[in-house]
This record gives C-alpha cells, sequence and structure tokens, in this order.
C-alpha cells in the first residue's frame, strides 16, 4: 500500500478530515486523523498490517506490542499476519504497563506498532515497557506520522502528515472567520 493509496482509504473512510478544528492540546488546525474510521475497518486495517509486515518481517519479530485501546486491534492483525503473538500495554494505577499475564523474555525481538504519532509518547511509554522487561525492539511501525520522531530503531511510517496547528490568535481560520469544528474533542488527536 503507498502512501497515497493510505492516504486515500482514509479520506473515503472519514478518518482523514480536513476543516479547522479545536484539537485537544487547544491549537487550531486544518486536518484531524480520526483513527478509529481506520481501525473500525477490517480489510484496511489487514492492508495496513500487510506494509508493515512486508517492511519489517525481515528483522524476524518475535512478538508485536501496541498500545490500547486502538493498538490492540492494529497489533493483533499484524502479529496474525507475522505468526507471533500480540500484546499491549496498558496504564495499571496511571503507569504503563504489561497487565493480564502478558510476558516478554529478554530474547524476544519486538515489533512495536501504533497508529498516530503526534508526540511519540504512547510509543515511548511502549519501549520502556519493553526494555524494563529485558527484551529487544527491532523497529516500530507507524501508520501516520503527524511529526518526525526519532526513535532511535528503525522507523516504518506509511504516511507523513505533518501537522499544521496555530495559536488561536494566530489561527488563519480564525481571522478568515470560518467557524470551527469541535465534534467531540477529546477524540481529537491531531
Ligand atoms: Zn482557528
Amino acid at each position: 500500500m503507498t502512501a497515497d493509496e493510505l492516504q486515500a482509504a482514509l479520506v473515503r473512510r472519514g478518518a482523514l478530515l480536513d476543516g479547522h478544528f479545536r484539537l485537544s492540546s487547544g491549537r487550531h488546525s486544518n486536518r484531524f486523523v480520526q483513527k478509529f474510521r481506520l481501525l473500525e475497518d477490517p480489510v484496511l486495517v489487514e492492508q495496513v498490517a500487510a506494509s508493515f509486515v512486508e517492511r519489517t518481517s525481515m528483522l524476524a519479530p518475535t512478538v508485536v506490542v501496541s498500545a490500547a485501546v486502538g493498538g490492540i486491534v492494529l497489533g493483533y492483525e499484524c502479529a496474525r499476519q507475522l505468526g507471533t503473538l500480540g500484546i499491549f500495554v496498558e496504564k495499571e494505577n496511571g503507569v504503563p504497563a504489561l497487565r493480564r499475564g502478558f510476558r516478554l523474555e529478554p530474547d524476544d525481538r519486538v515489533l512495536v506498532v501504533e497508529d498516530v504519532v503526534t508526540t511519540g509518547l504512547s510509543v515511548r511509554e511502549i519501549f520502556e515497557v519493553v526494555r524494563t522487561a529485558g527484551a529487544g525492539i527491532v523497529a516500530v511501525a507507524i501508520i501516520v506520522a503527524r511529526a518526525t520522531v526519532d526513535f532511535g530503531v528503525p522507523t516504518v511510517a506509511l504516511l507523513d502528515l505533518p501537522i499544521e496547528s496555530y495559536a488561536a490568535d494566530v489561527c488563519p481560520q480564525c481571522a478568515a472567520g470560518t467557524p470551527i469544528s469541535e465534534p467531540g474533542s477529546r477524540f481529537l488527536r491531531g
């Protein structure tokens, strides 16, 4: 799946919206990614995972690790295609952790997968959990990169879509008088 094909699919699914949006940070942007419009579509998730697998299987990952909640669907499908287990990090008392008896071994070669990366915080949290468990990280695979983040490991991003955002007082769309949308801002991830 090429970046152009993915972008077209995201637009078709309503996962990539153009307009005038207030992001959860309070900044205004001309675009946002509604990742669950992608993650709710098993065919599209299968295609995205196939692209990840095509670009990372040579690194011989032994387990896929993602972050709850969106990452569960993505990690599952990647693991299915790779023939590995797929586990996920979630918060325990506010701290990212492996729960539910999920285990990593020191000789595990972890593929980290994430849907949308904006600050990279979620990926770094996964890294910390994996490294605390003593396992190695062979790559990180991202569907949409809204910023370029150096994670210090081979990184695959299917679509680079740098975020353009503005403080409200310098927002060109506000200056033009365009009404702002806030369709459930806690679901907006920029
Ligand atoms: Zn604005």
